[in-house]
């Protein structure tokens, strides 16, 4: 028998396991660890609560979760509870899904201001991460304003701007969608700091922004180059670009707006002791196709100001780690310790993209150790004796179970379903 330790059980993780099930057998014991003591990762705290079809995923990895050879083991930080050499003590490979779940920083004067918050903190209050349960972003001024062109500036811009009835079907948390019915903000302006053809925006998500019930998304003509510039652009990003320009014949009679503006680099947030205003310098395109700064400025109105300009992996005692994910090699990084997804590669691609990157570790890890016996090591018998003699509270399939169908009875007919959102309220679920 085998036995593997994959530390995470977003998408990466669990896409992993599935490829190390079916390269094994019988022949394997798989432990997904997470810090958590609930699975999925990116799939709970990350997708958009009203993205449900993204969120079905975790069906197939239900399944995953379900047969004999895998287990869940949760409330578990690896690099707190258990160190990464003991695990490979314990286990024949040890694979890294750990993510990015933080946020990168701008570098800018005024970012630790009051009102400034980073998508990771604002996805996670809206989606019931038990880290940023008491965020409580500022929804009181009437402006705010989203740094970055990518999908998750996207997720926030839309969040802030659809009405209570559009979350119908979601499962968004209760508190936050109270907050947003709440809010008073009419203008989100998306700050880009390069133009309509950089932007990191993908149709689908674009194309949403033309059907909210209460918001317009606002572009300026001006900043598009000739249609005949788009001829040459991926067939996507092409796609993209020409909804972009279609939101010029929207009609505006919605109270709200999401506006673009381009060509704007954030270089300070000011205020008198709370975001009040972002200041940007214009930009043109250099050779490289880099933004930069033509020196003048002006400033964009926001009491919340949220920074999507992408996110950093952690990084773990023992493991080499450089530019914002472990240093690997095809997902190697040292002698039967691996990592997969956004902690090998950098958070970038769909979720999707996960799936060959675990199944080409896993069958590096097969191509490494036939079926057969790993000797002494102990796997999860070991991990659990430790974390026992440790008083770490590792929770189970079962205690998971119990917590989701817990959180699901919550659920009111015509209301989001209610999850938990405090890291006590799950573990006083089992009984902890
Ligand atoms: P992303 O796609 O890398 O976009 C980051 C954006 O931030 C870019 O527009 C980038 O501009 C900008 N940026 C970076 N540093 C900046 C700075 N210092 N000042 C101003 N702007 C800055 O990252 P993401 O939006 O976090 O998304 C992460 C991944 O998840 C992506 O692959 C995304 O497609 C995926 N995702 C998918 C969905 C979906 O499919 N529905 C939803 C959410 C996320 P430059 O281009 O100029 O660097």
């Amino acid at each position: 028998m085998r036995h593997f330790a994959v530390v995470g059980s977003g998408p990466a993780g669990f896409y992993t396991a599935e490829a190390l099930e079916k390269a094994y057998g019988d022949q394997a014991r798989i432990d997904i660890l997470d810090r958590y003591p609930v699975p999925y990762g990116l799939i709970r705290f990350g997708v958009a609560p009203d993205h449900q079809s993204l969120k079905a995923v975790s069906k197939r990895y239900d399944k995953v979760a379900d047969s004999a050879g895998v287990d869940f083991i949760g409330n578990v930080c690896v690099g707190r509870d258990i160190s990464v050499s003991e695990l490979l003590d314990l286990y024949d490979a040890v694979i890294l899904a750990t993510g990015a779940p933080h946020d990168r920083k701008l570098g800018i004067p005024g970012e630790d201001l009051p009102g400034v918050v980073g998508s990771a903190e604002f996805v996670g209050w809206y989606n019931g991460h038990p880290d940023f349960a008491d965020l409580n972003p500022p929804l009181s001024g009437t402006h705010a304003a989203v740094i970055g062109n990518g999908n998750v500036a996207l997720d926030c811009a839309r969040i802030l701007s659809k009405t209570r009835a559009e979350f119908e079907g979601s499962d968004i948390v209760g508190h936050a969608l109270d907050a947003l019915d709440r809010s008073e903000i009419q203008t989100v302006t998306l700050l880009g700091r390069r133009g309509p053809h950089q932007i990191a925006m993908t149709p689908k998500e674009l194309g949403e922004l033309g059907h909210l019930e209460a918001a317009v998304p606002v572009i300026e003509p001006a900043d598009f180059p000739p249609v005949a510039a788009d001829e040459p652009l991926e067939p996507g990003l092409r796609k993209s670009v020409s909804l972009l320009r279609a939101f010029a014949d929207l009609a505006t009679d919605k109270p709200k707006r999401i506006v673009f503006d381009f060509f704007a680099k954030p270089i300070a947030i000011e205020g008198d002791g709370r975001a009040e205003r972002v200041i940007v310098e214009r930009t043109v395109l250099d050779d490289s196709g880099a933004a930069r700064g033509t020196g003048e400025t002006y400033g964009v109105p926001a009491s919340l100001v949220i920074s999507a300009i992408g996110y950093a992996t952690s990084p773990i005692d023992e493991v080499p780690f450089a530019a914002g994910k472990f240093v690997n090699e095809r997902g190697k990084i040292a002698d039967r310790l691996f990592a997969v997804g956004w902690a090998r590669r950098g958070p970038s691609g769909t979720i999707g993209t996960n799936r060959p990157d675990g199944y080409e570790v896993a069958d590096q890890i097969a191509a490494a150790l036939a079926p057969g016996s790993s000797g002494d090591r102990a796997g999860a018998q070991g991990l659990k004796r430790l974390l026992a003699e440790r008083a770490v509270m590792a929770t189970d399939y079962d205690d998971w179970r119990k917590i989701e169908q817990t959180e699901t009875g919550r659920a009111r007919p015509g209301s989001p379903r209610e999850k938990f959102v405090r890291h006590q309220e799950w573990l006083q679920t089992i009984g902890r």
